[in-house]
């Protein structure tokens, strides 16, 4: 499983684990490997090129942790990312309030389905669920046999009959059947075609109204690379897909169908078949297969540490400042930096009792610029004590960043409202961590 990809992107890392800084270039190198590496796997173009525009803003952005090397940091970027790609994290199968919950497994010929039917019922089973199979391939005499044989070898009663012509009152003499058994999950095996055609549609259309599945589980196999992701689209224009599973991972290099697949569906691989067995089955875990491809496991757990580290020392650095009352404007553009790296402001504030007030004050992209620029034009005296900026100093201010006077007068009203703001919510925090200042009885006595 991801092999070639694994080692295309361990080549970009050995190549950036020299450089002592992160800049815009060699990003863009890595970038272009980390690009190629994608394409060679078979993800689609479009999909790449979302994830290496994110992959080089984030790298960009990304401030300079002294223990942390600037390959390291890419390394914790390209897992972030692939995390995300492969849809954050793994989607449970759902079962119904009412019993039975029914699965339809659809697919097309030699994906896997009937195989997965079996491992999908034995791994129900091991979590001491009472799984039954119908076998509702008409089509194929062969196939209800090895659905069969499949199940006695597991342990698992099923549902099949010889010669019906109507797949869909056979899959109801069926649900009867495991219904007078009190199983509680029907797993169905549909039949499938070479292509998705119009006739296999029409009866799995029909199957997924009558039955109202509580999930129609796509079966793709893995070594189809993009094309499992037509095979997608095509099946969830007329069924209602809940899922995707993907069989063969065992058998396939590049990994391009299980890094495309929620990308252009939005829709959750749950779990991938990985041998031939029954019990070859595991649960998809976006995380678990990043650092299978990245194989770095150990390079994003410390860097996820230092981070960590870093803002918590940042934070001890502002209280420390704040008690001192030597909050300044540096501060205030790294507090925006953090606050927009986090998201909207308006939320956050929203978030913390008492600071209703602060809900003007939205820092959009726009504003943000303008504040940076106005702080970046000021000197480091200027920064450190804002009280000398007098008349002549913020016209000088407000032409070298391009903005004005008016704009340079709105961001110190503001400087001074944050500082209030934070020097409150510092009192606020410390209040809650020490009962002693909590209540005025308290401190007296303290
Ligand atoms: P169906 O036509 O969709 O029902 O496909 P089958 O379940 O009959 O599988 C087709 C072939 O693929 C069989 O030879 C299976 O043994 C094989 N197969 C299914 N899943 C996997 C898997 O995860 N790994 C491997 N290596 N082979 C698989
Ligand atoms: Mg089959």
């Amino acid at each position: 499983m991801f092999e070639a990809i694994a080692e295309r992107l361990s080549e970009t890392f050995r190549s950036l684990a020299g450089r002592a800084r992160i800049t815009e270039a060699n990003v863009s190198d890595a970038v272009k490997d980390v690009r190629r590496a994608l394409l060679e796997a078979d993800v689609n173009y479009k999909i790449v090129k979302d994830f290496t525009e994110r992959v080089k803003q984030e790298a960009i952005g990304q401030e300079v942790i002294k223990s942390v090397t600037p390959a390291q940091l890419f390394v914790k970027i390209i897992y972030d990312e692939l995390v995300k790609l492969l849809g954050e994290k793994q989607e449970p199968l759902r079962f119904s309030a009412i019993p039975p919950t029914i699965y339809m497994i659809v697919g097309l010929n030699g994906a896997g389905k009937t195989t997965f039917t079996a491992k999908l019922a034995l791994y129900l089973k091991s979590q001491g669920r009472a799984p039954f199979l119908i076998a509702a391939d008409i089509y194929r005499p062969a196939a209800a046999e090895q659905l069969a044989v499949l199940a006695d070898k597991i342990g698992i009663p099923y549902y099949r009959e010889d010669g019906a012509d109507d797949a869909i009152a056979l899959v109801q003499r069926g649900l009867a059947a495991a219904k007078s058994q009190a199983r509680e999950v029907v797993i169905i095996d549909t039949a499938g075609r070479q292509t998705p055609d119009s006739d296999l549609m029409a009866e799995l259309k029909k199957m997924a109204e009558v039955l109202n599945p509580t999930e129609v589980l796509l079966v793709l196999d893995a070594m189809t690379g993009q094309d499992a992701v037509t095979t997608a689209q095509a099946f969830r224009e007329t069924v209602p897909v809940s899922g995707f599973i993907l069989s063969k991972m065992d058998g396939d290099a590049r990994g391009g169908a299980a890094l495309s697949l929620r990308a252009a569906t939005g829709l959750p691989i749950k779990f991938i078949g990985t041998g031939e067995k029954p019990e070859d089955l595991s649960a998809f875990y976006p995380e678990r297969i990043a650092s299978r491809i990245l194989g770095m496991g150990d390079i994003v757990s410390f860097v996820e540490k230092a981070q960590a580290q870093y803002d918590a020392d940042k934070a001890r650095k502002l209280q420390e400042k704040l008690s001192k009352n030597k909050f300044d404007l540096e501060d205030m553009l790294d507090q925006l930096r953090t606050l927009k790296k986090m998201g909207n402001i308006r939320e956050l504030l929203a978030m913390i009792p008492g600071f209703s007030q602060m809900k003007d004050m939205d820092i959009d992209e726009k504003t943000f610029k303008h504040i940076e620029a106005i702080i970046l034009s000021m000197t480091p005296e200027e920064r450190r004590n804002p009280a000398i900026i007098n008349g002549s100093r913020r016209r000088r201010i407000a032409m070298g960043s391009g903005t004005s006077v008016q704009q340079v007068n709105q961001l110190l009203r503001e400087f001074e409202q944050m500082k209030k703001l934070l020097r409150s919510l510092n009192k606020f925090q410390s209040q809650g961590r020490d009962p002693r200042h909590a209540h005025p009885l308290f401190r007296r006595k303290g």
